[in-house]
């Protein structure tokens, strides 16, 4: 089997007004970056690379830098050819646009390897642990003309969280850090009471603080039983992440704008992380998903996958998340 040719596609629909805002950009469209490999046997794959990020320079970067190191190879060889492209862009491209164009692209592989030999890619991955995942809502973001406006956010934050609890998710993540951290304590407090005791509560601040703050906040809404607190620092922090972590008792996550084995490896033996977050249209792909993963487990590191894309990059988590073992590790039967 070869590789005859590799389409990229850049889905974009814009938001208009239902436009809202993380603590460091608003989104005004949401996109996505996918891409379909062709073979000389009628197989295609489907991958998808990148998060929130202009799907341009991805599709640029497949066009133009990788599609040479694979047409006229064999599919069926997604970690040999994960290499050949690494190898052939490491001078440039460790992290970043290459390794999320590298990772599209190896999606694509791993599908066209499962087509082929009628396997599931939870399969080719080693096997299924479970036919199912529990979900957690992503909300709560700034919304609105008057997403600045703390006090007319509140009563739309408690009815927002509210609806996510009475829809039957049982988790709930949501967004603080645009504002004051005052002002994201009272938040967390109002989202708490909307959503009474029995939700899971989880933290995401899209790395906008500091270590202090990022303490003293976190320390604060200890008591409203926070599951974790996710990107409390900006990703290069590690040393930020090592303080936070250590002085709070909450379960810190991150990796989100983290980039394959080597950058995880050092996410992870720098002691920033209770759980690993990597993209798999970001941080490598399956090939480097496996070896992310290894490392995670024998540091003793949960790890669950970050998405933030079309049914592509959802599809490829949930074949990833089936073929994890459970964690912390256990023989029983998984409800
Ligand atoms: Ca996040």
């Amino acid at each position: 089997m070869k590789i005859t040719k590799i389409e990229t596609f850049v889905l974009k629909v814009a938001l208009g007004k239902e436009r809202f805002y993380s603590s460091q950009c608003a989104f005004p469209e949401r996109n996505s970056l996918l891409v379909r490999v062709h073979t000389d046997d009628g197989i295609c794959g489907w991958g998808e690379g990148g998060q929130y990020g202009p799907a341009e320079p991805v599709a640029a970067c497949i066009e133009h830098v990788l599609a040479r190191h694979l047409l006229g190879e064999d599919p069926r060889d997604p970690v040999m050819l994960w290499e050949r492209m690494y190898c052939g862009t490491r001078d440039f491209g460790q992290k970043g646009t290459y390794i999320e164009a590298i990772s599209a692209v190896d999606i694509a592989l791993w599908d066209i390897a499962g087509k082929a030999a009628g396997m599931p890619v939870s399969r080719m991955l080693g096997g299924a642990f479970r036919d199912k995942v529990a979900a957690y809502a992503t909300g709560c973001y700034y919304r609105g003309e008057d997403y600045l406006d703390f006090r007319k956010q509140l009563p739309k934050l408690a009815d927002e969280a509210a609806s996510y609890a009475r829809d039957g998710f049982k988790m709930l993540k949501v967004k603080v850090g645009l504002l004051d951290v005052r002002e994201d304590i009272e938040r967390i407090k109002t989202i708490r009471e909307a959503i009474g005791e029995d939700t899971r509560l989880f933290i995401d601040c899209n790395h906008s603080y500091n270590a202090a703050t990022a303490v003293d906040f976190a320390r604060r809404v200890e008591q409203y039983d926070i599951g974790f607190l996710e990107e409390p620092v900006v990703p290069e922090d590690h040393d930020g992440y090592r303080r936070v972590r250590s002085r709070t008792s909450i379960p810190i996550a991150g990796g989100e704008c983290e980039y394959t084995r080597y950058g995880f490896r050092d996410l992870l033996l720098d002691g920033c992380v209770d759980i690993a977050q990597p993209d798999i249209c970001a941080s490598g792909g399956f090939s480097e998903w496996i070896k992310i993963h290894a490392l995670a487990s024998a540091l003793g590191v949960w790890v669950i996958p970050h998405v933030w894309g079309s049914g592509v990059a959802l599809a490829a988590a949930l074949h990833a998340l089936a073929a994890t073992p459970p964690f912390p590790h256990t023989h029983n039967p998984i409800p």
